[in-house]
């Protein structure tokens, strides 16, 4: 007892930390797949913008002493609202020319998770899935009854020509006639158009929290889930680690890739960033995947691996600065990139 309240006393003085206490992070993907020579400097301006007002948002909850699945909400509803990217509005349409949106959430400290998938009219996925979280007592909501619920917390609805936006229906448009033309892309081709957006953090009780939300796949048909809200796959985060994943989400699912390089790193004690490499950079691509991701551990290590072109992502830390990142060959200041041939057994 009277060792505690010393420790306490001298940690009020600032001189060490409570083991429990943390310096607040905040990291953000607005997706995979980005393409330096189809990036017009207008959107490339808008982007940097947007991704950095999610910064800014996510860490003032964090500076206000907030919780790490209140900054991960406050970030990613930005970018829902923001057109710019696959999530929310802007949403990429499905075959028959809909917005199916998916989204998850999950709260490290308690292990407890919520999300939803296929809705049409929730102007932000995260926020629903946040509310089945805490407001039901299931995980994860489909379709009209997951938009039942919606209506029952008080969750905002929109009519679904909200999501449209002029440039995703000409995706989709370009996607049909390559369908009608058997003359379609490969699939590799194809799902290098991503775009989801994410967030994990770390808040000052040392607590983290993981988000994503997306539109999923341009064409997708027949009712077509990702990785985004399944609890493990593309979201997931537990007392030392957090994820949240983007890329051909097949391949996240079949690798549990964000459970994945979590258990790495909480039960195999590998460091975030060899676990995070080893997943996106050789697990995936191994398997004709591919995609990117972003991690956080509780002792505030950022990772932020791809093996697309660029990746939409920015990260913010003690020093209160913003830091945007959308091409490969930009420095993000997360640390180089492990090469994609990383030893994978290598030990701390
Ligand atoms: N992972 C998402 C999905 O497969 C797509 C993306 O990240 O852009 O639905």
């Amino acid at each position: 007892m009277k060792y505690c309240r010393l420790v306490a006393a001298v940690a009020a003085l600032g001189i060490v930390s409570m083991s429990h206490a943390a310096s607040p992070v905040l990291v953000i993907h607005g997706g995979a797949g980005v393409i330096k020579r189809e990036m017009s400097p207008a959107r490339e301006k808008a982007v940097r913008a947007a991704l950095t007002q999610a910064l800014k948002d996510g860490y003032a909850q964090l500076k206000a002493g907030k919780t790490a699945v209140d900054a991960v909400a406050a970030a990613i509803t930005v970018l829902e609202d923001d057109p710019n990217f696959n999530a929310g509005k802007g949403s990429v349409f499905t075959h028959d020319g809909k917005n199916e949106l998916d989204a998850a959430i999950m709260d490290g400290s308690t292990l407890e998770a919520g999300s939803v998938a296929g809705v049409h009219r929730v102007k932000n996925p995260i926020l629903l899935a946040r509310a089945v979280m805490e407001k039901s007592s299931h995980v994860m909501l489909v379709g009209e009854g997951a938009e039942e619920f919606a209506k029952s917390v008080g969750i905002e609805l929109v009519d679904p020509a909200y999501f449209r936006t002029e440039e995703r229906w000409q995706q989709l448009q370009k996607a049909l006639k390559e369908d009608a033309e058997h003359a379609r892309h490969s699939d590799v081709e194809t799902a290098k158009h991503f775009g989801t957006v994410g967030a994990v953090a770390l808040d000052a009780q040392g607590h983290l929290a993981a988000g994503t939300s997306t539109g999923g796949m341009n064409d997708k048909r027949w009712g077509r889930v990702g990785d985004s809200p399944i609890i493990g796959a593309g979201t997931y985060a537990n007392s030392g680690c957090a994820v949240s994943g983007t890329g051909w989400g097949e391949f996240y699912m079949r690798t549990v890739a964000a459970h994945e390089i979590c258990m790495r790193v909480t039960q195999m004690r590998v460091p975030l960033r060899r676990a995070a490499a080893e997943v996106i950079n050789q697990e995936i691509p191994s398997m004709g995947g591919n995609g990117g991701a972003i991690a956080l551990d509780s002792d505030g290590n950022v990772t932020m691996p791809f093996n697309t072109d660029g990746m939409y992502r920015g990260w913010i830390g003690a020093d209160g600065v913003p830091h945007v990142a959308i091409y490969g060959d930009e420095n993000d200041g997360a640390g180089e990139p492990l090469p994609a041939a990383a030893d994978s057994t290598a030990q701390p």
